[in-house]
């Protein structure tokens, strides 16, 4: 009876589950799509679009960085199960290509979120095609392009809620407008424009609002500068009133420390939306209260 109860109680919370799920978490066969997606941003435009009516799983752990994660054997087999496979592209998950290539699953749905966005290189020009930024997602514009890539595999794949879906799409690429809004008229008035932070995400961040990143690492975040560009940095804050230091919470902040008591500046995240912590996840934030708190982050160091 104990052992029934038990069983009964599992099938109850898993009945109950809402569509977003962490890695590992059971996916109760109830019909819903099974959506797999690569990193944070992915998962956190999955779970809006599909709702409840999907069940979402993220790869990359919360809280890990993902530009050197890898999926390991049992990620591969959450892929041969799933129904729709969700990654950035633009060079974000390097692993893509030969994983997609090794699997047996006829069923799944790919969708590569940022085809068709122009690419930028880490000067915020456009791409020459030899290398870019990936983290597009950091433009508002961009995110309700990769939202509809999202709403468009989901359509697909499970018409019957298409209009759940579409619903979902149109409220949320309003509330992406009026994100790009706020921070079109919050930057427009700033009387500086240099950025210095921690690695080479925000070109496209930059390149929409007119501001001019200078990163203390590359475009992948697991590089550390020497002293030459260490002491390039600090000169260039020390002359350019940058007044703070960007650091991200998925990279060790020892760096941009040193660069911020050298040059006489404070420190304060700025966030890539890469990964998101368990418990700001249990808290509710998401893709726009972060890029919320790094508007008003960015306001501060720029006024
Ligand atoms: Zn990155």
């Amino acid at each position: 009876m104990k052992k029934f109860s038990a069983i009964f109680s599992l099938f109850l919370i898993l009945s109950l589950l809402s569509g977003c799920t962490g890695p590992g978490s059971g996916i109760p066969d109830d019909g819903k799509l099974t959506v797999i997606t690569s990193f944070y941003a992915m998962y956190d435009f999955a779970c809006k679009i599909g709702g409840d009516k999907v069940h979402v799983v993220n790869l990359t752990p919360a809280g890990v960085e993902p530009h050197d994660w890898e999926p390991s054997p049992s990620d591969i087999v959450s892929l041969e199960k799933a129904d729709v496979f969700i990654y950035n592209g633009a060079g974000m998950e390097s692993w893509v290509d030969s994983v997609l290539a090794s699997l047996g699953n006829k069923n799944l749905a790919v969708v590569k979120a940022s085809s068709g966005i122009p690419l930028l290189n880490s000067d915020g020009e456009k791409s020459d095609g030899t290398s870019n930024d990936p983290h597009v997602w950091l433009n508002p514009q961009n995110a309700k392009a990769e939202m509809k890539a999202i709403l468009d595999a989901l359509v697909e794949k499970d018409p019957d809620n298409a209009a759940y879906y579409e619903d979902n799409y149109s409220r949320y690429s309003q509330d992406l407008d009026t994100l790009d809004g706020e921070f079109r008229d919050a930057l427009a008035v700033v009387p500086f424009r240099n950025i210095v932070v921690a690695h080479q995400a925000f070109s496209y961040l930059c390149s929409a609002y007119d501001l001019h990143q200078v990163a203390i690492e590359g475009l992948a975040a697991d590089s550390e500068p020497d002293a030459a560009r260490m002491g390039d940095i600090i000169d260039f804050a020390r002359s350019n009133h940058v007044k703070v230091i960007f650091f991200e919470e998925l990279v060790s902040p020892k760096v941009a420390k040193v660069i911020a008591e050298e040059s006489g500046c404070t420190t304060a995240v700025l966030n890539p939306l890469e990964g998101m912590s368990a418990k700001d996840q249990a808290d509710g934030k998401d893709y726009f209260s972060a890029m919320r708190e790094n508007l008003a982050e960015l306001v501060k160091a720029l006024s």
